[in-house]
């Protein structure tokens, strides 16, 4: 009989609670990863750099168990159907995994879970991925926080209130139990070419670690896409390939306002938690779905391809077309440009960096559109609308980024303004106001 720990956001074997637990059981344990199939038939490219980082991953973590005389189950297809074949080819006694707080994982774990325990095998699952989650921090009046700095007081008293001294950003050792890994031959493994994907040889990925000297300028630095100021682990954190409580660790010696990033991502993670509703399409606030968007297809194309002739917009959709990556502060900028000045639905703008970022997460990515159409928890009023010059002129001072990006800048061919911000302005304000008022 085994044991079967099963990694989905959590690709790493060092400090996984779930595998820390299942490798504590009566059973040797098997890891296992599912290319699920539902996930990978939506991408419409197939060259895909979050398919490209998910191999890596695997291949890493396959020949760390294999030197241990291990190995890692690796499958393709839906997962419920995978499960049906596992139970036939292993004698499983009990499954492990790690929560996952987005919708359709709730389902499809739900739907495994149910089969499992038709078998009687039980399905455990474990806190991984954030400090604190779902209801473990609550207001007074014992409902989820929905603005943001109270959620975060509210979060550090927890961290520094317990007993035991970092109690929540212990490490597991999973390592000390190596042992007890199931003892197998190297098991095969299909290509990404057999799942219909290109393989990315090329592509590069930040580093998995973030210097401490880089954490001390972070204040400093972060909100200068031209700096290299943030930590850029942002796709080794949807994924986890690195541990949140290494890095909070890390954080609470070097950088409080880094920190306190890593507090918002719990914050939407559990506004997802708890308030399903905004990962099914729909505003935090339901009087934002009377707003009446204009929704011009030809702007959309414009903003997509960064031709909107506001070269701080443009760069950004640049970097992100390009890289797969884009500067928090041009995410703030061109989904508040998208949605306010071209008073385009956030929820087109939210599927185009879905398509796009690599550290693609839906609990912060829709965070973040919510939060710039001011539809969401912790809004700012809607009538705060950026200024995309001034924005420029205040974050990227020496036009260094917007140069970088668009080098024909000064020519001919780069785009007059489409639209006039003053105008626009004025139409959005009316627009949320006849919603609001309506
Ligand atoms: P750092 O500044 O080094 O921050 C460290 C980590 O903290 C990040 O890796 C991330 O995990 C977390 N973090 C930082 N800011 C936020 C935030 N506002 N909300 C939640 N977590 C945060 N982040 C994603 O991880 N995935 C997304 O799909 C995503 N979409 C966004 C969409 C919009 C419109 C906006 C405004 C923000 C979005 N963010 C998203 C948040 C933020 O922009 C990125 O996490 C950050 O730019 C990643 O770069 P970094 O790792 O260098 O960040």
């Amino acid at each position: 009989k085994i044991a079967v720990f099963w990694h989905r956001r959590d690709m790493r074997l060092n400090d996984n609670a779930g595998l820390y637990h299942a490798l504590k059981s009566d059973f040797p344990v098997l890891p296992l990863f599912i290319f699920d199939k539902t996930i990978l038939d939506e991408l419409d490219d197939k060259r895909d750099r979050r398919v490209e980082f998910i191999m890596r991953a695997v291949e890493e973590m396959k020949e760390k168990l294999e030197k241990e005389d291990s190995s890692l189950l690796v499958k393709y297809g839906v997962p419920l159907k995978v499960w049906k074949e596992i139970v036939g080819e292993y004698d499983v006694a009990e499954v492990y995994t790690n929560h996952d707080y987005e919708p359709y994982a709730k389902k499809r774990d739900g739907k495994v879970a149910e089969f499992l325990e038709k078998k009687d095998i039980p399905f455990h699952t474990y806190k991984d991925q954030v400090i604190f989650e779902k209801e473990e921090i609550l207001t007074n009046k014992g409902t989820p926080y929905t603005v943001f700095s109270p959620y975060s007081k509210s979060w550090q008293e927890k961290l520094h209130g317990s007993k035991e001294k970092n109690f929540y950003v212990k490490p597991y050792p999973t390592e000390k139990y190596f042992k007890n890994l199931f003892k197998t031959k190297k098991l095969p493994i299909l290509t990404l070419e057999e799942m219909g994907f290109e393989r990315m040889p090329d592509e590069e990925f930040p580093p998995k670690k973030v210097r401490d000297e880089k954490l001390e300028k972070y204040d400093e630095l972060r909100d200068y896409p031209a700096a290299p100021g943030t930590s850029r682990l942002s796709i080794h954190l949807r994924f986890g390939t690195i541990s949140i409580r290494e890095l909070a660790q890390q954080a609470m010696k070097e950088s409080k306002t880094f920190l306190s990033e890593l507090i918002w991502r719990d914050f939407y993670q559990q506004i997802l938690w708890n308030f399903p509703h905004v990962g099914e399409g729909k505003a935090f606030r339901s009087e934002y779905d009377r707003i009446k968007w204009r929704n011009n297809e030809e702007e959309f194309k414009k903003w997509c391809d960064g031709m909107t002739g506001y070269p701080i917009v443009d760069a950004g959709m640049r970097q992100l077309n390009a890289t797969g990556y884009m500067h928090n502060r041009l995410r703030m900028i061109t989904a508040s440009f998208l949605v306010k000045d071209l008073l385009i639905d956030w929820r087109w703008g939210e599927a185009y960096f879905d398509k796009k970022l690599q550290d693609y997460d839906l609990a912060a990515n829709n965070g973040g559109w919510q939060w710039a159409a001011g539809s969401g928890t912790d809004a700012a009023p809607y009538f705060r609308i950026f200024n995309p010059t001034t924005q420029a002129k205040k974050f990227d001072p020496q036009n260094k980024f917007i140069k970088e990006w668009i080098p024909e800048i000064n020519e001919l061919d780069y785009p007059d303004p489409i639209v006039d911000h003053k105008e626009a302005r004025e139409r959005c304000l009316k627009a949320y106001k006849d919603a609001l008022n309506g």
